[in-house]
């Protein structure tokens, strides 16, 4: 029998019974440290694991996806190259790269492109954090949780250092953290799962006077949703030439998080260096032609950043009926203060069909994506619910 007709029988769900007795290998010592990472729960699972039947319509409000969906540029230049997957994708993202590099106005040697800014963060680490040298990283808590797996995995110390009060990053305690071992500094801009912003003021205040030997790096995976006004502008810094890597990702307005495509802007130096960790063929081939469509569909972003001002109206409205505290956003999500066990409330929620997120070390909190007007209801109707009888 050949390999494909034997696996096909692994489709039923089998035990693993191995016949010998053989001890697990030991694996690298910083990897019993990690956590697997938790995304917000997918529809599928929710229905499976509540029992909840066809008639109940699930709300999925926990990952900060686009609920409108993809541009159609996107979907009909997928559509186009169907009959090629059988050659792999352009390892080089040569034109995607251009594609950038116009839309930005920079030259393509700053960039670099990965399966999701996800697999940026961890070329980050694996580029720059050395264990043996001593290395360190600093990153706000609560923040994105993979900085933490970045440092977590390099075996290197780091500073998780408490956002303010008024759930902003502290850059002046951050930067009080730097000693001659610090090598990154994350800052996600806006913050998940806080939504909120530092100013450009603020980050020219952290680069001034920084070591060569630490790289500053901005994630704007919610750029596209906040004021520019009032949020730093990280390809400024990096067309001055300072440390700093910017990130963005084709995950959120623009709405192709199920192909995993990001890409970070540096000078050509770090650009290069984080090149140099990258597997072959990083980026398929219909997430590559997908966001180059994308990128020719500016109305489609506007269409997702009003929506997303409009909903920011419905929830805070809301919140403030339901004497709810929640935190100010720039990003697609509000955090929300529900007063009692947030994990519980997550989960009365769920019975429901509608999913958010907790957790990020805050009790009380609970996240949410801003959705269409309809689906902001459901969550806003539910949540009533829940509180009620709670
Ligand atoms: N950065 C931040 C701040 C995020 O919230 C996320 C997604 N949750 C990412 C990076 C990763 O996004 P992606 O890998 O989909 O590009």
């Amino acid at each position: 029998m050949s390999n494909a007709a034997s696996s096909s029988s692994l489709s039923s769900a089998v035990e693993f019974s191995p016949t010998r007795h053989c001890d697990a290998p030991p694996t690298r010592q910083s990897v019993t440290k990690l956590r697997p990472y938790v995304p917000g729960k997918p529809i599928e699972d929710v229905k499976r694991e509540l029992n909840l039947d066809d008639s109940v319509e699930i709300v999925k409000l926990a990952s900060n996806e686009n609920v409108l969906g993809p541009s159609h540029f996107a979907v009909e230049a997928m559509n186009r190259v169907l009959d090629g997957l059988w050659l792999y994708p352009d390892d080089s993202c040569f034109a995607l790269k251009n594609k950038l590099a116009e839309f930005w106005k920079i030259a393509p040697e700053t960039l670099v492109v990965g399966n999701g800014s996800d697999e940026i963060i961890h070329f980050l680490g694996m580029t720059f954090l050395d264990r043996e040298r001593g290395d360190e990283m600093i990153f706000a808590e609560p923040s994105f949780v993979q900085y933490r797996a970045c440092a977590l995995l390099a075996d290197c110390n780091f500073h998780a250092v408490p956002l303010t009060a008024d759930m902003r990053h502290d850059l002046r305690a951050m930067k009080e953290r730097v000693n001659e071992n610090t090598r990154l500094i994350f800052i996600a801009n806006p913050n998940n799962p806080t939504g909120t912003v530092v100013s450009h003021e603020e980050v020219a205040e952290l680069l001034d006077g920084l070591p060569a030997h630490v790289v500053v790096v901005l994630d704007q995976a919610y750029y596209e949703y906040a004021d520019p006004d009032v949020s730093a502008d990280g390809l400024k810094f990096v067309r001055e030439g300072h440390n700093v890597v910017v990130l963005h990702t084709f995950s959120k307005a623009y709405a192709l998080a199920g192909l995993r495509v990001g890409y970070g802007i540096a000078r050509p130096e770090i650009a290069n260096a984080l090149q140099q960790v990258r597997g072959p063929f990083n980026v398929n081939t219909l997430a590559q032609v997908a966001a180059i469509a994308s990128l020719d569909d500016l109305e489609q972003v506007i269409c997702a950043c009003d929506l997303n001002e409009d909903g920011k109206e419905q929830l805070g409205a809301a919140f403030d009926e339901m004497g709810l505290g929640y935190v100010p956003t720039q990003a697609n999500f509000i955090l929300v203060d529900v007063g009692r066990d947030a994990k519980t409330v997550e989960m009365e929620l769920m019975k429901r069909g509608v999913i958010v997120r907790t957790g990020f070390g805050l009790s009380t909190r609970l996240r949410v994506t801003i959705g269409t007007r309809a689906m902001n209801e459901r969550f806003i109707s539910s949540l009533r619910e829940v509180l009620a009888n709670a």
